[in-house]
């Protein structure tokens, strides 16, 4: 495996990665939902703990640029839990920012992308980017033509949030079609919201990873789809592009509280997934796959 993932605290070499949730949040917060904030740090790393106590090794926050990720608390947090944390930058839909704050940035977006995954005291692994339901508004072609411009710098990958999982095609069209970005440097996030199966067939044909996340988030009706899910993948030839996050965002998906939170994709998961699909398929959802996911060839330091 070659490249480097860049974690909180420093670039490690991808076999060092482990048992990963490729798609979770400790710290989030947004405009629109107000009062649901993660902003604990003894909250985030006693789910730290709780994933680690179950052999969890690594934990990918997706939380963008302008979204309270709290980058400055996350060394502490890796050193005091032993889980990786690999931070994100990029930027989610319009109505998670403050307006003003958006027109602002509008015109320096790839630079400051770059800046974080290069340049800041806490360096990012990866670049969020976010489309709309069913389809991609002007603001997300801006960003992710931003982080494109960003990925050819850097070689970073690029983690999309699919509204409700919808428009997976036309994201590739864009990143990889109109922008040059190689496939196997996209992940498609919030899959398991649009169960279908001949959609994900596609992305995956196309070469892109395919993150099946959400199972943090109680009432999900898509959530009893994910076995099916996997198993159309893997039966099609597609298990080594398969990734998996909790992707908590509010402080009740957590485990202390009404949520399975974390720890769930290791104690009840993952046993259903070595079961059905075997222990090879199950090691390359958690482990495999997410360490070339998001091991990056560096451009810049
Ligand atoms: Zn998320």
């Amino acid at each position: 495996m070659s490249g480097m993932i860049r974690t909180v605290l420093g670039d490690i070499a991808p076999e060092e990665l482990g048992v990963c949730d490729a798609h979770d949040h400790l710290f989030i917060g947004s405009p629109a939902l107000p009062g649901q904030e993660l902003d604990d740090p003894d909250a985030a790393l006693a789910e730290l703990k709780a994933f680690a106590a179950l052999g969890g090794r690594a934990v990918v926050q997706w939380t963008p640029w302008g979204m309270g990720s709290r980058t400055e608390r996350l060394p502490a947090l890796s050193r005091q839990s032993g889980v990786h944390i690999v931070s994100a930058t990029g930027m989610h839909q319009a109505k998670h920012y403050d307006p003003g704050e958006l027109e602002r940035r509008h015109d320096g977006l790839a630079d400051l992308f770059i800046r974080e995954l290069t340049a800041a005291p806490v360096r990012a692994g990866m670049i969020k980017v976010a489309g709309a339901y069913h389809r991609l508004d002007g603001h997300a072609r801006h960003v992710m033509a931003a982080a494109a411009e960003a990925h050819h710098a850097t070689d970073a990958p690029i983690g999309v949030h699919l509204e409700a999982g919808t428009a997976a095609l036309d994201v590739l069209d864009l990143l990889c079609g109109t922008h040059g970005v190689a496939p196997h440097r996209v992940i498609l996030g919030h899959l398991h919201r649009f169960p279908d199966t001949r959609i994900h067939r596609q992305a995956a044909e196309a070469g892109a990873f395919l993150a099946f996340d959400g199972p943090s988030r109680v009432h999900h009706g898509t959530d009893w789809r994910l076995l099916d899910s996997l198993s159309a993948l893997a039966d099609a030839g597609h298990a080594q592009q398969i990734l998996l996050g909790a992707d908590t965002v509010t402080p009740s998906a957590r485990s202390d509280a009404d949520g399975p939170g974390m720890p769930f994709l290791l104690s009840g998961l993952r046993p259903r997934i070595e079961r059905e699909l075997g222990r090879d398929l199950a090691s390359a959802i958690f482990a495999g796959n997410p360490a070339r996911a998001f091991a990056v060839r560096w451009r810049r330091p």
